[in-house]
């Protein structure tokens, strides 16, 4: 049997965008819980240095993390960890129930939902197999186990391409497959990595298999060139999957909108279709997704859930926010 506990505002995730909501809300005032189902830092634990960070011209991510946590919590959230939400759902009171895995109940009248996305994975045979054994999506915690090894990303965009760059720390050869003629990545990521002689693009090229060795572990990758329909088998003991992450949504009960990958859409106040619950950050549909527009959003929707619950106190049913800031009252 799980507990009952009640708070002005919920966050779900607390990576940079659940933090810094936490850190607003808690310096607010409000009675605030940011539930986490891992450690605090979100994607900053998978990433070894932020560069683009103002005021920080080079942070590790895990000690970024740590001071995120750190000021959310001098300011009075209370940031719970190895808590995994299954279900936010609005009741009739209107207000919402945060339930937990382990049954514990969270009432509240506002939820911000920070809970970021989850890698997109492959879908090929042999993937999920022998993830852990050579399969990774994760290139700083995994990259130190393949010193001097022969690797593969899969990937065109930002997170491949940099940690194509990153992974030659430790590998002999990065090869940097890519089903297209060129990286969607930023022009320095691409210009960092395509100047890197350990990484060697294999274009147009999709993953087809990916197969292990006596030891279960990885030892080869089958290739298709998708202009050519050439198939090839690559010799590699490791191969990092970058092709992009889905939200993590699921935990929402109700009809919310959301675009086609299922991002939620928010207004400019970070309010989703249902009054009083936000969105921020990587979960939410937007141009790019940094630790800045986590930040960026974070601050607003902490800040919005202040104004709907005042609405609330104030005696409005189901606040709107009008275009000057507020709420109508
Ligand atoms: C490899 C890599 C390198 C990057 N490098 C940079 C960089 O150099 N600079 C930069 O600005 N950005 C970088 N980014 C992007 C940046 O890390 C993200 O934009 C940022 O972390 C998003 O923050 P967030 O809080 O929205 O989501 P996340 O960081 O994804 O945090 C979401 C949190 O929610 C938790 N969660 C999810 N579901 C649940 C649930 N059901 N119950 C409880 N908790 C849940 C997760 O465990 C996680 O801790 C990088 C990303 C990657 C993957």
């Amino acid at each position: 049997m799980g507990t009952t506990f009640n708070y002005d505002v919920v966050i779900v995730g607390a990576g940079p965008a659940g933090m810094c909501a936490g850190m607003y809300a808690g310096r607010s005032m409000l009675k605030t819980a940011v539930l986490e189902r891992g450690a605090p830092g979100g994607e900053l634990l998978n990433t070894e240095v932020i560069e683009d960070y103002p005021g920080f011209e080079h942070v590790l991510g895990y000690e970024l993390a740590e001071k995120f946590a750190s000021h959310a919590v001098k300011f009075g959230a209370e940031v719970k960890t190895g808590v995994v939400v299954i279900t936010v759902r609005k009741r009739e009171d209107r207000r919402f129930e945060t339930i937990t895995e382990s049954g514990d109940v969270y009432i509240s009248p506002t939820v911000i939902v920070t809970a970021g996305g989850t890698p997109i994975k492959l879908g090929v045979p042999g993937e999920l197999e022998y993830a852990g054994k050579g399969v990774s999506y994760c290139a700083i915690c995994d990259g130190a186990f393949f010193r001097n090894h022969t690797i593969a990303v899969v990937g065109g965009g930002d997170a491949a391409t940099e940690e194509a760059d990153f992974l030659t720390r430790y590998a002999s050869k990065v090869y940097l497959i890519h089903r297209r003629d060129q990286l969607r990545a930023s022009k320095i990521l691409q210009h960092r990595a395509l100047n890197n002689l350990k990484i060697e693009p294999i274009w147009n090229t999709e993953v087809e298999r990916i197969e292990g060795d006596a030891q279960g572990l990885v030892h080869k990758i089958g290739l298709r060139n998708n202009q050519t329909n050439e198939r090839s088998e690559l010799a590699a003991t490791g191969i990092f999957v970058f092709i992009g992450f889905r939200p993590n949504v699921g935990m929402i009960e109700g009809h919310v909108r959301h675009d086609d990958m299922g991002y939620l859409l928010t207004d400019a106040n970070m309010q989703t279709s249902i009054p009083g619950l936000f969105a921020a950050g990587d979960v939410r549909a937007q141009l790019t997704r940094q630790v800045t527009t986590a930040v960026g959003d974070a601050t607003t929707a902490a800040i919005a859930a202040e104004k709907y619950l005042a609405a609330i106190r104030d005696g409005v049913r189901e606040p709107e926010i009008v275009h000057t800031g507020g709420y109508a009252v």
